[in-house]
């Protein structure tokens, strides 16, 4: 019975081959089972039959019961149109035919008892609804709750539209024998969260009759596909724990000793302690470290990351670190330059723009074991990048990474070498357990002392000239500004334009000599971009007009104000970054933020979420809430996850019960050996199966 369930959809009446290859490459559709997984995204209450005094204000669909009582042709030629009254005991509406009015005429018969559907639209005082769906009183009416599914134009054209895939659904619900097939959902788990079994849930979610129905059926689902995708993470660590064999660290080795008591002019927070505390734990097991380190923009992860590349170089390996950006790597290759200077300790780095001649060498140094670090981009993932005894990855993320580069990382040595992922910005703790469950995380809870808040502010155009006061005020006490303009993706020319304007404009209002202004952009010849850089890092330059380049890696302590132009265009992360580009020097901190007077509401939201707190993780949250997951963790990496019917902003707490759930039953029965947890083994070893990277279960 249950393999009637994976019938090609061609099968099906009135489908055949070519409907059948336009629902794989639309919807991804080829059997009954992936149809009956194609579900409603809401839902039309058709018990509801309103009257024509009482149609409700809601942009909806709406029902009446009346009769036609006067039909009118309209207009000539193009715009002809058929025109009614409908009329029932409480008042009366028009509706509308543009198209097809010559054959709905001879079915409105006046006086005859009709049903009508569709969706009302206000023209000035009087209510109108065009090409309603009409059946007369002596039709099966359509009741309980209507499903619209999601389609497609190409779809839509071929009759399949959300009617459409409705009919294929109902007929197929007819055919196939759904409560045969096995729930896999253990039953003690559905019981715990009250879930409603899985036939039930697939009526319920296509055919419901209540509210309720379909409500419930949708959270089962929901709770599935985040319990499936959680507990895959588990097995998958679990699977790495048992098959791979790591390197044990258990010195901590004299270079690392000497940077700490002697070179580093600050001590360590005690978080950035507890972090490398967990780190090193880690590294001593002899299982390869799988870690996400998670902190606010400053709070000082880069050290982390370079003494865990220390430990692993007190014990005679190798260490990679991993950069987004080719910006972000140079940061980081004179940052860690410079902190191991006089160190016996060889650092390279590798970016897309080293060329071949220079390359030869960094390659032979990493064979031989010459070279102990090797910092850079996406770079270092090609072939021809081979290690000598590579025994920790570093890499600082900003979620650009994927799970398969992370594999390809490891594959770069004889065991598998110990990995730190680190994010950009904080990420909220449910998303983090969706995009990482398979990692353990640290979290750096804390700034590095003497850092004094921003003040963050909101200001519109007319505030332009006390804003260059207030510039000229802190040039005079020594300090520099940042002047960022967006970046506008779609048109580079229109971007340079923007940009070279406000430089402009600020040339103009800080004159030479008394003021120096600098500028940084993408279009920019490395040379110049870093002759630029300098003059600001050394404080020739007041003022440095810039795009988002400078967002991530720039360090200039002296520089106190951050002014983000057009800041409506960023989102709220990149405003993070930004903003954390100052406050990390002594001196009182500003952030401001000028926008167009008129501000659409979510962006509104970013500005007073901006102004009121410095705490990333309370901003990621935010963040979560208005964009979504996809447009925070990268649209690629969110699209890898191909969640369905889950929704990450909404669906927190169900996140959160289902990693709980996944723990348990994974901890109590690592292999999913019970016979309760029959159906579920099937399933984790068909979906590993899939992803030759990580072997079979169990
Ligand atoms: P992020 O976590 O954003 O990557 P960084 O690693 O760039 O932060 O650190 C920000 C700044 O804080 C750097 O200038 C770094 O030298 C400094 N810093 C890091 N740790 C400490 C500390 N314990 N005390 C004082 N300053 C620190
Ligand atoms: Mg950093």
């Amino acid at each position: 019975m249950a393999e009637a369930i994976h019938t090609p959809i061609a099968y099906l009446k009135g489908i055949g081959p070519e409907k059948a290859a336009l629902l794989k490459k639309e919807l991804n559709v080829a059997t009954y089972w992936d149809l009956l997984n194609h579900f409603p995204f809401r839902y039309i209450d058709r018990s509801m039959v309103a009257t024509c005094r009482s149609i409700p204000e809601s942009d909806g669909h709406i029902q009446l019961e009346g009769y036609v009582d006067s039909l009118q042709e309209l207009g000539a030629g193009r715009a002809k149109r058929l025109q009614c009254r409908f009329c029932d005991d409480t008042g009366s509406i028009q509706l509308i035919w543009f198209q097809g009015w010559r054959w709905i005429k001879p079915t409105l018969v006046p006086g005859k008892k009709f049903r009508i559907f569709g969706r009302p639209k206000l023209n000035g005082a009087f209510w109108s609804i065009a090409h309603p769906e009409i059946s007369t009183a002596d039709e099966q009416q359509v009741t309980g709750y209507q499903p619209i599914y999601p389609s497609t134009e190409k779809l839509s054209a071929k009759g399949l539209h959300s009617r459409g895939i409705e009919k294929m659904t109902k007929s197929i619900l007819a055919k196939v024998a759904i409560d045969d097939l096995t729930d896999r959902l253990p039953e003690d788990l559905r019981e715990k969260n009250k879930l409603v079994g899985y036939a039930t849930a697939i009526r319920n979610i296509h055919t419901p009759n209540t509210e309720e129905d379909f409500v419930e059926a949708k959270r089962r689902f929901v709770f599935e596909e985040l319990f499936l995708l959680q507990l895959e993470m588990l097995l998958r660590k679990g699977l790495r724990k048992r098959t791979e064999q790591g390197y044990t660290f258990t010195k901590t080795g004299k270079n690392l000793a000497d940077l700490y008591h002697h070179k580093l002019p600050f001590d360590l927070t005690e978080a950035q302690k507890k972090v490398i505390r967990e780190i090193h734990q880690d590294m001593k097991t002899g299982e390869p470290m799988n870690r996400l380190l998670q902190g606010d923009v400053g709070s000082g992860k880069t050290l982390v990351a370079l003494i865990t590349m220390l430990i692993a170089q007190g014990n005679g390996f190798q260490s990679a670190l991993l950069a987004p950006t080719e910006i972000l790597a140079n940061q980081h290759f004179e940052t860690i330059s410079a902190l191991l200077s006089d160190l016996p300790i060889n650092v390279a780095l590798l970016t897309g723009s080293v060329k071949r001649s220079l390359r030869k060498p960094i390659l032979s140094g990493l064979q031989d074991g010459e070279i102990n670090f090797l910092v850079g981009t996406h770079a270092l993932l090609e072939d021809e990048v081979q290690f000598s005894n590579l025994g920790l990855v570093v890499i600082d993320e900003q979620h650009r990474f994927g799970v398969a580069q992370r594999a390809k990382m490891r594959g770069k040595s004889s065991l598998s070498p110990h990995v730190l992922v680190m994010t950009a910005t904080p990420i909220p703790r449910t998303l983090a357990m969706t995009f990482y469950g398979d990692l353990d995380v640290s979290v750096i809870d804390e700034l590095p002392p003497g850092r004094k808040p921003i003040k963050t502010m909101h200001r519109f155009e007319s505030h332009r000239p006390q804003l260059y006061q207030f510039m000229q005020e802190q040039i005079s006490l020594g300090r520099q500004i940042y002047i960022v303009y967006p970046l506008i993706a779609e048109s580079e020319t229109l971007d340079f334009k923007n940009l070279e304007d406000g430089f402009q404009t600020i040339s103009e209002a800080f004159p030479l000599p008394k003021y120096q202004v600098s500028m940084v952009h993408g279009k920019l010849r490395p040379e110049e971009k870093d002759r630029e850089m300098q003059r600001f890092v050394e404080g020739t330059t007041n003022i440095m007009v810039a795009t988002t380049v400078i967002e991530v890696g720039v360090n200039v302590p002296n520089a106190s104000v951050m002014v983000i132009e057009s800041a409506q265009r960023f989102g709220l992360s990149q405003l993070h970054q930004l903003r954390g580009r100052v406050g990390r020097g002594a001196d009182k901190s500003y952030c401001i933020l000028m926008t167009d007077y008129e501000l659409s509401k979510e962006s509104k939201k970013r500005m007073d979420t901006m102004t009121e707190t410095n705490d990333g993780f309370k901003i990621a949250e935010v963040d979560l809430k208005l964009r979504g997951p996809g447009d925070l963790m990268g649209t690629q990496q969110s699209g890898s996850l191909n969640l369905k019917i889950a929704d990450l902003s909404k669906d927190q707490a169900m996140v959160i019960q289902a990693r709980e759930d996944a723990i348990a039953l994974y901890s109590s029965d690592p292999k999913l050996a019970s016979p309760s947890r029959k159906n579920l083994r099937n399933l984790m070893v068909q979906l590993f199966k899939n992803k030759p990277q990580w072997d079979k279960i169990g």
